[in-house]
């Protein structure tokens, strides 16, 4: 007899949830990743980030090695599929047990009732845990039971909560012997085959154990003190750049908060001039919208938070959406941020802030269309914080922008990139403009010489349009 441990985006032997409790059943353990490219297709995950899943994954089965788990990874299409790869390894290997740790979005939560309404019939067990958020969703919630819709709120509700009962990471190690001949079938030493995907090289980012802790460390150590003075600025490296390593789970967000305390045991007391607590206070964010994907399943589904922003009337233009997918708008801080993602899968949050918000109201092309480019794109794509930094940015979600504050991507640029030393490293055509004209090149260079784009919009109109349709998107409601 056999336990299985279907890892998805937990990629981690430390603090997993799920493989401590299939350590606790004493049984020996199978190990177990389905790749879908399909369903990732449908779900528009990043190549670069499959190319670091598959990396991690070698580092993972490694790692498993070592505590006797053999890792079987197999690929098939979709989801639909998944289903019936559980009962086949339940069945090949005699196992009684399934455990996996839970994933929100509707399409994952639905193949996971399927896998466990089919394995019933057969006397197996499918048992899920909740192991993403460091608080599980539906514990942080008003006085009535609701939930909450604004985050500040939330997050001091938060802290109340974790402050009473706090949760820390723990691994458990496993000392049960699987037997040789399983271990043999599963030829642990064979390396990871590649998934039918595209393949976007992931080598900017370290996959194993040592490299991810020390990220950790380094951040507390030079970084976390000032994290609210440079957090905001693209051309310091003052974040901690760990988002890929959460969104696939190599990196626990408990472990996060556990390594925050010890450095800086007063995080959790309010304080917005603190660096500590800013970066705390960014981790309860990832919380909040774990919160709201769980209540709404709709959020999965295309559907704004906000009801009446369904009625915008999105322009959807192909030229302008181009335009803004290959970093070639005119606006010098929202095409160095465009290019930027598209060469390296990464991008700043104020970056992402500001050309979500030059996507949806400059060019008021629908928020979907740019939530998915992220996704296409980003190596930390997250369905949860993904959709919730676009209904932000779109005013369409829960405590968004309100929709007549609309960045002006000039003075964004002019603030937050004061000299022009991000847009330098990445668009070559202004490199030799002077910093005081970084941001509005045209009015030191024509649009012929520097090579580079007129606005494709004015910002004074576009601002004054967008506004006007969401006002009658309102009415209309
Ligand atoms: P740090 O500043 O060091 O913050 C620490 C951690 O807190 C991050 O790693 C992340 O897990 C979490 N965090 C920080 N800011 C946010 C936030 N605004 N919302 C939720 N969690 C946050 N984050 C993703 O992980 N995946 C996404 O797909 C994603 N898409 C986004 C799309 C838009 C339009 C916007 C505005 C934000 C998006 N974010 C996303 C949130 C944020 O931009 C990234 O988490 C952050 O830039 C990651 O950098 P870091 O690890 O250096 O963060």
């Amino acid at each position: 007899q056999h336990v299985v441990i279907w890892f998805r985006s937990d990629l981690r032997v430390v603090d997993n949830t799920a493989l401590n409790h299939a350590i606790d059943s004493g049984l020996p353990i199978i190990a177990l990743f389905i790749a879908t490219p399909m369903q990732w297709h449908q779900h528009n995950i990043a190549a670069v980030q499959v190319d670091f899943i598959h990396r991690r994954l070698q580092v993972l089965k490694q790692q498993l090695a070592k505590r006797n788990i053999p890792l079987q990874v197999i690929e098939v299409n979709d989801f639909a599929e998944s289903v019936h790869v559980i009962d086949q390894v339940c069945f090949d290997y005699n196992a009684v047990h399934v455990f996996a740790n839970k994933q929100y979005p509707i399409n994952e939560q639905q193949r996971d009732n399927s896998v466990g309404e089919l394995i019933a019939k057969k006397g197996i067990k499918f048992s899920i845990f909740d192991d993403n958020y460091i608080l599980q969703p539906e514990t942080v919630l008003t006085r009535d039971g609701e939930l909450f819709k604004v985050f500040t709120p939330f997050r001091n509700a938060w802290i109340k909560r974790f402050t009473l009962s706090p949760s820390y990471p723990v691994t458990k190690k496993s000392d049960i012997v699987t037997s040789d001949a399983v271990i043999k079938l599963l030829s642990i030493s064979n390396p990871i085959k590649a998934f039918n995907y595209p393949i976007i090289d992931s080598v900017l980012w370290p996959v194993d154990e040592e490299t991810i802790a020390q990220r950790l460390e380094t951040f507390f150590e030079t970084k976390a003190e000032t994290y609210h003075q440079n957090r905001d600025f693209p051309a310091i490296d003052g974040t901690s750049c760990l988002s890929p390593y959460l969104a696939i789970g190599a990196l626990s967000a408990r472990q996060c908060l556990y390594q925050l305390l010890q450095h800086f045991p007063n995080a959790l007391e309010i304080n917005k001039d603190d660096g500590a607590f800013t970066w705390l206070n960014e981790i309860v964010w990832r919380e909040f919208y774990g919160h709201l994907l769980h209540r709404y399943p709709e959020l999965s589904q295309y559907q704004p938070f906000q009801k009446f922003t369904q009625f915008v009337q999105w322009k959807d233009d192909a030229v302008l959406l181009k335009a803004w997918q290959e970093g070639k708008t005119g606006f010098p801080i929202v095409d160095a941020a465009m290019r930027q993602l598209r060469s390296t899968g990464w991008m700043h949050n104020r970056l992402r802030m500001i050309t979500a918000s030059f996507l949806t109201k400059d060019l008021l092309c629908d928020w979907r269309v740019g939530e998915q480019w992220f996704m296409q794109h980003l190596i930390d794509g997250d369905f949860a914080s993904n959709n919730g930094g676009w209904q932000w940015a779109a005013s369409t979600g829960t405590d968004a922008q309100p929709y007549f504050r609309v960045f002006n991507p000039t003075l964004q640029g002019q603030r937050f990139d004061p000299k022009g030393d991000f847009i330098r490293t990445w668009v070559k055509e202004l490199e030799h403009v002077p910093d005081k004209y970084i941001h509005t090149p045209h009015q030191w260079a024509s649009a012929e010489s520097l090579n580079y784009p007129l606005p494709i919009v004015d910002h004074k109109e576009a601002r004054l349009i967008a506004i006007e349709s969401f006002k009658q998107a309102k009415a209309y409601m």
